[in-house]
C-alpha cells in the first residue's frame, strides 16, 4: 500500500451524525442520489461560473455534465462530474468539519429525536437542507471513495476514503481531468442501488430539474431545464413543484408559489415559493437566504444576501436578470445599485402576492400566517421600506372576533364607528388575560373595537406606526386624551363620591403611595375595576422588557393611577381614610399592585404576600 496514505478524524458533530446514518433504519434511503447528484450539480455550476469570468476560463472546456456507472457485479455505484472539484484542503474543510450552526443544530435535533425513539426509523429527509448532504451516502455504502481534482491550474489528484467509523484518509491519486469521481461500495441490503433501471427511476423522481445533463451508463435520463425563463402557462403544476423539490431539497410540496416576469424597466425573472413549514418556528436555528441569484441562466450567488431582505429568509427560489453583468465580483454584489432595485421590485411583487392571496383565500392565508407570521412582524419592525405593506398583511385578534379568529387593520379601519377617534389595541398574554383586565372596560361600555396584541413585537410595531390610512393608533393602556369616554349611568352617577371626597383622597392617594405613582386622578375609564395604572410613556410590553433588561424586578416604573370613585373597595378606603385607620394605606398599596399586575408589569412578590396575609386576617377575623 501507499506509504502517503494520511488518516484524520471527522469532527465531532459529523461522527455524531455518520453514527445515526450509518446504523438507523430510514424513512427513505433514496435521498443520497439526490444529494450526490446536486453536489455535482453545484460544483458544475460553480465551474460555469469560473468559465465565463476567471482569465484562462478557456481552458475549462469539458462537457459540463454528470454520469453514472452501475456496476451490478461490484455493487458499486459511480457519481462523476466534471466540476470544480477539491484541493487537499478543501476535501478537508468540505467533507470533515462543519462551520455551520444550522448543521449543528439540525444534528443535535436528530441525536436527540433517536435517543427518544429507539428503533424507530430517521427520517433524514431534511439532511440537504441544513447543509450535510453529503454523509447520507453511508446510508447505503460500506466504504466511499472520492478521487478529485481542482480546476485551479497545478492542482494535485486527491483520494478521499472513509467507512464511515469515526476517520477518513487521504492520499495522492491519478486523476487527470479537474472534477470529481465518488465511487459507493454498496452495502449489502443495498445492492438494488447497482441496477440502472433502479438508478434511473429515482433520478427521474427527485433530479429532473437538475440543470446539466444526467447520463447513466452514458444514456441522459432528465430534462434539461430553466424553468424560470419559460412562459408560466407552459409549465405544469407538478413541474412547479418537482422544481421546488430540488432547490429546497424537500419532500412536501410548495405552500405558495409565485412566478413572474418582466421586461422593463429591468428584466427580471423570478419564481418564488414560501415552503410549508418554518423551521424557525419549530426550534432549529436561523435560517440563510434562500434565494438564488442568476444572470441568464448562469448562478451568479447562491443563497443571495443581496437580493432579498433579511425578514424574507423563509422564501425559496430563483431570481434571474439579464441587466446583470457576468462578471460582477461577489463581493460587490451587496452594495451594487442595480442589486438593491431587483431586491426592491421582487419585495414589493411578492408583498403583493402575499395581499392577493390574503384576499382570494383567507383560510389559507391564515395557515401562511399561523407558521410564517414572525417574519412579517420582523419586516414591518425593521424595514421601513416596506412597512406599509407589510403591516397590511398582520392580523389581531380583538374583542370584536371571535378566539382564533384574526382580522387586519384595513378591516378594523371599515368597520370604525363614526365618532370614534382612534384605533385602538391592548396587550397581554393571552385573550384571557386581556379581557379580565380593566383596559377593556371602557371600550367594552361602548362597543368599540380594540385589537388584542399577545407579544411585544406587535406593540413596538404598532407603537411605531402611529396612524394607519389616516386614523391615529393608541394603546388602551397609555395615558392618552383619545379614548373614548364613558357615559356614566343614573345608577353609577348616584354611587358616586362627593366632589369633595374625590378631592381630598386623591390626595391622600398620592401621599401615601408617594414615588410609586406620578399621578393620581378618578378615572373615565373603568366600569368594574377599582384603579388601573396607565403608562405614562410607551407601552407596559416595552416597560415590562425594559425591567427584564434592567433584571430589577422591584423597579417598576411609575405610572399615573387611576381609581374608580363608584367602586365599593374605593369607597370603603375613603371611609377607612376618614376615620384614620391605618388598614386604609395596605388598601390603597394592595389596589396598586393590583392594577400593576393586571398591567401585566412584573411584581416583586415578597411585599405583597405579606400584605395580602394582613387582608386577609381582616377579613376572616372582621365578624368576631
Ligand atoms: P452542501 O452541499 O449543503 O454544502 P454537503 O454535505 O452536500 O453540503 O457537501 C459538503 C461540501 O462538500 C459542499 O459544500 C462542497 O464544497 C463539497 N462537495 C461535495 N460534493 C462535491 C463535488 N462533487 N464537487 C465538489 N465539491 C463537492
Ligand atoms: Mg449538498
Amino acid at each position: 500500500m501507499n506509504n502517503n496514505v494520511e488518516t484524520r478524524e471527522f469532527q465531532t458533530e459529523i461522527r455524531q451524525l455518520l453514527d445515526i446514518v450509518i446504523n438507523s433504519l430510514y424513512t427513505d434511503r433514496n435521498i443520497f442520489l439526490r444529494e450526490l447528484i446536486s453536489n455535482a450539480a453545484d460544483a458544475s455550476e460553480k465551474l460555469r461560473y469560473f468559465k465565463l469570468t476567471e482569465e484562462n476560463g478557456d481552458r475549462l472546456n469539458l462537457p459540463l455534465e454528470i454520469s453514472i456507472q452501475t456496476d451490478e457485479k461490484a455493487h458499486t455505484l459511480t457519481i462523476s462530474d466534471n466540476g470544480i472539484g477539491m484541493t487537499k484542503e478543501e476535501l478537508i474543510e468540505n467533507l470533515g468539519t462543519i462551520a455551520h450552526s444550522g448543521s449543528k443544530e439540525f444534528i443535535r435535533k436528530l441525536t436527540e429525536a433517536k435517543k427518544d425513539s429507539e428503533a424507530g426509523p430517521v427520517d433524514l429527509s431534511l439532511i440537504g437542507q441544513f447543509g450535510v448532504g453529503f454523509y447520507s451516502a453511508f446510508m447505503v455504502a460500506d466504504k466511499v471513495t472520492i478521487h478529485t481534482r481542482s480546476y485551479k491550474p497545478d492542482a494535485e489528484s486527491w483520494v478521499w476514503t472513509s467507512d464511515g467509523t469515526g476517520t477518513y484518509s487521504l492520499a495522492k491519486g491519478d486523476k487527470s481531468t479537474y472534477g470529481t469521481s465518488i465511487t459507493l461500495d454498496l452495502k449489502s441490503d443495498a445492492h438494488n442501488y447497482s441496477q440502472a433501471e433502479e438508478i434511473k427511476r429515482i433520478i427521474k423522481r427527485y433530479s429532473s430539474f437538475v440543470p446539466f445533463p444526467i447520463k447513466v451508463n452514458g444514456e441522459k435520463v432528465n430534462t434539461v431545464e430553466a424553468i424560470w425563463t419559460k412562459n408560466p402557462s407552459q409549465i405544469s403544476d407538478e413541474e412547479y413543484t418537482e422544481f421546488y423539490k430540488y432547490i429546497d431539497n424537500a419532500y412536501q410540496e410548495p405552500f405558495y408559489k409565485l412566478h413572474f416576469t418582466s421586461d422593463a424597466p429591468l428584466s427580471i425573472r423570478a419564481l418564488l415559493f414560501v415552503p410549508s413549514e418554518n423551521y424557525e418556528r419549530l426550534g432549529f436555528s436561523r435560517m440563510e437566504r434562500g434565494v438564488n441569484l442568476f444572470c441568464k441562466k448562469v448562478l451568479i450567488q447562491e443563497k443571495s444576501e443581496a437580493i432579498v431582505p433579511e425578514w424574507m429568509r423563509f422564501v425559496r427560489g430563483v431570481i434571474d436578470s439579464d441587466d446583470l453583468p457576468l462578471n460582477i465580483s461577489r463581493e460587490t454584489l451587496q452594495d451594487n445599485a442595480l442589486i438593491s432595485k431587483l431586491n426592491k421590485v421582487v419585495t414589493t411583487r411578492f408583498l403583493k402576492f402575499l395581499d392577493e392571496q390574503a384576499k382570494e383565500n383567507p383560510d389559507k392565508y391564515k395557515q401562511f400566517y399561523e407558521k410564517f407570521n414572525r417574519f412579517l412582524k420582523e419586516g414591518a419592525a425593521t424595514d421601513y421600506t416596506h412597512r406599509d405593506a407589510l403591516v397590511k398583511l398582520l392580523r389581531f385578534e380583538s374583542n370584536m372576533t371571535a378566539k382564533g379568529e384574526l382580522t387586519s387593520l384595513e378591516d378594523y379601519v371599515g368597520r370604525m364607528k363614526e365618532d370614534q377617534k382612534a384605533i385602538y389595541y391592548v396587550g397581554g398574554t393571552n385573550r384571557e388575560v386581556i379581557e379580565s383586565g380593566p383596559y377593556l372596560e371602557v371600550f367594552k361600555d361602548k362597543g368599540i373595537e380594540v385589537l388584542y396584541t399577545y407579544e411585544a413585537v406587535d406593540d413596538y410595531i404598532l407603537d411605531n406606526l402611529h396612524e394607519y390610512k389616516g386614523k391615529k393608533i393608541v394603546a388602551a393602556e397609555q395615558d392618552n386624551a383619545e379614548l373614548p369616554d364613558i357615559d356614566l349611568k343614573e345608577t353609577q352617577t348616584e354611587g358616586d363620591l362627593s366632589e369633595d371626597d374625590k378631592k381630598d383622597l386623591l390626595s391622600w392617594f398620592k401621599e401615601t403611595l408617594g414615588d410609586k405613582v406620578t399621578e393620581v386622578r378618578v378615572s373615565k375609564r373603568l366600569v368594574d375595576s377599582p384603579g388601573v395604572v396607565l403608562s405614562a410613556f410607551g407601552t407596559h410590553s416595552m416597560q415590562k422588557v425594559m425591567q427584564l433588561m434592567s433584571k430589577d424586578l422591584t423597579n417598576i416604573p411609575a405610572g399615573i393611577l387611576e381609581i374608580n370613585s363608584r367602586h365599593p373597595v374605593i369607597k370603603g378606603i375613603n371611609e377607612l381614610r376618614k376615620a384614620g385607620d391605618p388598614f386604609a394605606k395596605e388598601a390603597a398599596e394592595q389596589v396598586l399592585h393590583n392594577a400593576q399586575i393586571a398591567a401585566g408589569l412584573i411584581i416583586d412578590p415578597r411585599n405583597m404576600v405579606n400584605r395580602l396575609y394582613s387582608i386577609l386576617e381582616r377579613a376572616v377575623t372582621k365578624n368576631n
